[in-house]
């Protein structure tokens, strides 16, 4: 049997996933990445414990932990910044791992790329689709850099604004959620050995433990005005959302630099609730499902799906080699519902 090939376009958590699951099983796979120099917006990343069990399929889990903070207990503050409790988290890799990882973007999608690397994906960053077409042994990509690529499978993983979805013709579209996600980096305190919540109102806020030296500080704002804030007001914006809290909030808060290190993002979110597949070409990540990042399960859903793609890829290769539609829509029929569960939750 030929070696498939699959473009994967969109080289971020999913992305990256999808390429080591795929090259790992043989395919011959190029990752095309639209920002040059794979530059990422870096906030802090909590993964819990379904990520981290998808991290275990994927043999990255102590990457992840070498690089990120691992934690087993999450400590709920009140409005004055006491802890009130602390739970002790489920851990799904056994009784002497920790429960999650913090960690940062960037050094997440580092840990991916080299991973993807080594298992012989070409990555190329500054490169996107412009047109995507069928034809009857496999699909057509038009790139932006002028050149045609065949292959055997499109993957889609080009998050919540996703191309490829409207170059295949699905228009779901993610709503606006009324929230807007707050996230600064900090110096991490000697206090935060894990993550902690602090109550407030009306904004929740929390922290979160991405490495031994630092620490991300989030901030739930509500019934937001989703317009954009100057990127140079970013810091103080926070800040001032955070003027009520007391005790450690009030510490994290005043803890927050400059600007640069602070993102702001209105949060949309929504599912494809119909096939992710159009002939060959195949939605996952944010592109198929984005739920509000407060719930720490878009990354582990966006794993799962690389992990359960290469799955189905290769059992269908075995029943009915090249049959790729089929193993797209069985796909799509084991991922479907759990990330509908997943959103409706949210
Ligand atoms: C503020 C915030 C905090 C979050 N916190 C958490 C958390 O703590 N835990 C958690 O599990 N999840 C969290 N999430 C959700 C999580 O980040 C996403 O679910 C996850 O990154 C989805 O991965 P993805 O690869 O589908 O999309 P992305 O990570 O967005 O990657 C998409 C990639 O495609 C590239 N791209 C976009 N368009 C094109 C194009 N046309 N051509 C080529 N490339 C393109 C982008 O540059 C990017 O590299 C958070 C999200 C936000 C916004």
């Amino acid at each position: 049997m030929a070696r498939r090939r699959a473009l994967v376009i969109g080289g971020g958590v999913a992305g990256l996933a999808v390429a080591i699951s795929l090259a790992r099983r043989g395919a011959s796979v190029t990752v095309a990445e639209r920002e040059v120099g794979w530059s990422v917006a870096d906030w802090g990343l909590c993964l819990p414990g379904r990520a981290l069990r998808a991290l275990a399929t994927l043999g990255l889990v102590d990457a992840c932990l070498w690089c990120g903070y691992g934690a087993t207990q999450i400590a709920h503050c009140d409005p004055t910044g006491v802890v009130q409790d602390r739970v002790e988290l489920p851990r799904t890799l056994g009784p002497d791992r920790p429960a999650l990882v913090g960690l940062g973007r960037a050094t997440l999608h580092q840990i991916l790329r080299g991973e993807a690397e080594r298992c012989g994906a070409l990555l190329r960053d500054g490169l996107t689709a412009t047109r995507i077409a069928q034809t009857p042994d496999g699909v057509g990509v038009h790139l932006s850099d002028g050149s045609t690529s065949h292959v055997d499978l499109v993957v889609g993983a080009d998050g919540l604004s996703s191309t490829v979805k409207t170059l295949v013709g699905i228009d779901d579209q993610p709503g606006y959620t009324g929230q807007v996600a707050w996230r600064a980096t900090v110096p991490r305190p000697d206090w935060a050995t894990g993550p902690h919540t602090f109550a407030g109102a009306p904004h929740d806020a929390g922290l979160v433990p991405i490495s031994p030296r630092h620490a991300f500080v989030y901030l739930t704002e509500r019934d937001a005005d989703p317009a954009a804030v100057p990127k140079d007001r970013l810091a103080d914006r926070m800040r001032a959302l955070m003027t009520g809290f007391a005790g450690r909030a009030a510490e994290a808060r005043d803890a927050i630099g400059d600007s640069a290190t602070v993102t702001r993002h209105p949060v949309r979110a929504g599912l494809v609730d119909r096939p992710w597949h159009r002939g060959r070409v195949v939605l996952v990540g944010d592109a198929a499902h984005a739920l509000p990042p407060g719930l720490d399960v878009g990354a582990a859903l966006a794993f799962e799906d690389a992990i359960v793609l290469a799955d189905e890829l290769a059992q269908h290769d075995l029943a009915r080699p090249d049959d790729e539609e089929s193993a797209l829509e069985a796909f799509g029929a084991r991922r479907l519902d759990r990330c509908r569960a997943a959103v409706e939750t949210a």
